[in-house]
């Protein structure tokens, strides 16, 4: 993998709506009405007028993207995707690299800079974190390749080992 490519991806533990950037990713449900995990803590977070607008979309499919303001949170924007219940889809790791195409694709017609992703579809829907993490970092890196926005993307991990997953992984492509 080049390394420009590389250099505009990172790996960070912490909180996702704490984030300062241009648009973070919500791992949705279909109704784009809130739920538990991430989605839960994004809606606090943004405050009542995030799930006003998200009343406004009509739901989203799995793989697909729709794209809100941030409201009360620092990041801009929130790209609300949904991502595949992992026993539930025989393809899951196509939908999953849609998630991350779809968003990306939103904050680039956007004009966004940055995006961050949590790991998407890795909490309650049950996709094994190494796999997912596999899935996430090549369909970024494919995008990045051939799109100057986002200028960077940023995948925020809930807790150390998760962030090892994907620092192991990201070392391994820059050798
Ligand atoms: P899904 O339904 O797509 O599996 P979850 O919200 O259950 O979504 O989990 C997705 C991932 O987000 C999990 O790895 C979980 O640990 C992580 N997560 C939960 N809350 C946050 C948060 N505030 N910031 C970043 N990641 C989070």
């Amino acid at each position: 993998m080049e390394a420009t490519i590389l250099d505009r991806i990172s790996a960070v533990t912490g909180d996702i709506t704490k984030l300062n950037v241009d648009a973070i990713v919500n791992a949705a449900n279909r109704s784009l009405l809130g739920g538990g995990g991430v989605d839960g803590a994004i809606h606090r977070a943004a405050g009542p007028q995030l799930l006003e607008e998200c009343r406004t979309l009509n739901g989203c499919e799995t793989g697909e993207a729709k794209i809100t303001k941030g409201y009360n949170l620092s990041a801009k924007h929130v790209i609300h995707t949904v991502g595949p219940v992992y026993s539930r889809e025989s393809n899951p790791a196509e939908l999953l690299a849609n998630c991350y195409k779809s968003s990306l694709a939103l904050a680039r017609d956007n004009h966004l800079l940055s995006i961050a992703f949590p790991a998407i579809s890795c909490g309650v829907y049950g996709y094994p974190l190494e796999e997912a993490c596999k899935v996430a970092v090549d369909t970024v890196c494919e995008f990045l390749k051939d799109s100057l926005l986002p200028e960077k993307a940023v995948f925020v991990l809930f807790g150390e080992r998760d962030l090892q997953v994907y620092e192991k992984y990201l070392a391994a492509l820059r050798e």
